[in-house]
């Protein structure tokens, strides 16, 4: 039997299982994940939308030390001035990924994976069995770290099949490559957030040809996609001292700034729009028809657009992640759920006693941040504490991971 198996092997799963091996001495570990190679959907994602530097800080990053991609990076010769962005030293998406693979291969974090899609999870008093790809796995605790990749959404009007095929792309579909909006003689992007306009801006510089940006909102400049208070004590005091958790949903929403862009991102837009390269209308999609391969969209407002090639930058659908399989077992055991159909795991991050989440699953216990790279970090703090027997890791939650491992040692005990 394994110790843990891990369903989904993105940057959470990937994350969790450096984590649990290399700082809390977990020696068998299973990762299950449809992609050959770790993170593949995050390459995906962030090409696609022609992103240049992450969002998020450089402390941030797949490592356990907050530390490691800055001096991993000197150590290799990286331009300081290239790399970041700051006020918080954004990596460049280049670096976040050398650094990322390097992790990878140094921590051997490849040897957990194995190839498949999780159709079913038993949960036993004392072990899981996880089906995939006709196999199955024994293991004491299973953990869900499946992302949001295959819930994208779209809006009403581009889901005619037919048009779909030929002329409309989500940004994040697998089918999509950037490629296809640079050879476009009339490209137009549907969205202002930071995918939209990063990709738009990317496709300008490549394509040489003025892009159209159709957005319902005024562009949004935030720093960061959530607000970063939650991290620590001062706001996640107040959200976790918060038991009715419409009003926990209420706070998420509050605090994230969906379809904003960052400032630097706000600059280059300034820059490509004052030289008429890129056009933003502010405006609605009302409807969409074709003739001879070319695509008119008619706008609230009055105007029609015509276009050989749209782009719907228009991210995920916003219910729970997991689909069936996250559906299936909180029906078959009864698992507590809030209004919203979201988990309501402990504080250790249980949904039930051998089933962990992290990620936007585990959102209404961590906090906005859950689904980034900081709530795998905020994950793997409440994994060691669980694995430490501590009985509340939360007053905790805002130590550094490595301080948290270090005052216990650098191994955990499997607990059974
Ligand atoms: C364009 C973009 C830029 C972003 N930039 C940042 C940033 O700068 N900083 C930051 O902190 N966050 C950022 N994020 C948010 C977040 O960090 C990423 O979305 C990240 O990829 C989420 O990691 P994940 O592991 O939850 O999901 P994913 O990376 O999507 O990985 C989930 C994995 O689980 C697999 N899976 C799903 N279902 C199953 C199943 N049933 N069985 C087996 N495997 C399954 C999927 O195939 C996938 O490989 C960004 C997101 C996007 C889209």
């Amino acid at each position: 039997m394994h110790d843990f198996v891990i369903v989904g092997g993105g940057v959470q799963g990937t994350y969790l299982s450096h984590a649990l091996s290399t700082g809390m001495g977990i020696s068998d570990l299973v990762v299950i994940d449809p992609f050959e190679q770790p993170l593949a959907v995050w390459r995906q994602h962030t090409r696609a939308c022609g992103m240049r530097y992450l969002r998020s800080p450089s402390s941030h990053n797949l490592d356990l030390d907050f530390h490691s991609l800055r001096n991993w990076a000197a150590q290799h010769g990286w331009d300081h001035q290239q790399a970041y962005v700051p006020p918080y030293a954004r990596p460049q998406l280049e670096l976040f990924d050398a650094h990322a693979a390097a992790v990878i291969h140094n921590n051997n974090l490849r040897r957990w994976r194995r190839r498949g899609t999780v159709g079913r999870i038993v949960l036993h008093d004392d072990c899981v069995d996880v089906s995939f790809a006709r196999q199955r796995v024994r293991a004491r605790y299973a953990l869900l770290a499946l992302g949001r990749s295959t819930e994208l959404c779209y809006p009403a009007w581009s889901r005619l099949t037919d048009l779909h095929r030929d002329v409309i792309d989500h940004v994040f579909s697998p089918s999509f490559h950037p490629q296809k909006l640079s050879c476009a003689q009339r490209p137009v992007i549907i969205g202002a957030g930071a995918s939209a306009i990063q990709l738009a801006l990317a496709t300008s510089a490549q394509s040489g040809r003025p892009v159209t940006v159709i957005s319902q909102y005024p562009i949004r400049v935030r720093r960061f996609d959530s607000d970063p208070c939650f991290i620590g004590p001062r706001c996640a005091r107040d959200f976790l001292a918060q038991s009715d958790y419409t009003v926990r949903r209420a706070m998420i929403e509050t605090a994230r700034a969906p379809g904003s862009i960052p400032e630097d991102v706000a600059q280059q837009l300034a820059a490509q729009r004052s030289q008429k390269a890129i056009r933003v209308l502010e405006d609605r999609v009302q409807s969409a028809a074709i003739s001879g391969g070319r695509l008119r969209l008619k706008l609230a407002g009055g105007d029609s657009i015509e276009s050989d090639r749209v782009v719907v930058a228009t991210g995920f659908n916003p219910g729970v992640p997991g689909g069936r399989l996250v559906a299936e077992l909180a029906a078959r055991y009864a698992l507590p759920r809030a209004e919203d159909g979201f988990p309501l795991p402990d504080s250790f991050l249980r949904w039930h006693p051998r089933l962990f989440v992290s990620g936007t699953l585990a959102e209404l216990e961590l906090g906005p941040f859950a689904p980034n790279i900081i709530g795998a970090i905020a994950a793997a703090k409440r994994l060691a504490a669980f694995l430490l027997e501590q009985s509340d890791p939360r007053p905790r939650a805002w130590q550094p991971l490595p301080r948290l491992l270090h005052q216990t040692g650098s191994s955990v005990a499997m607990r059974a």
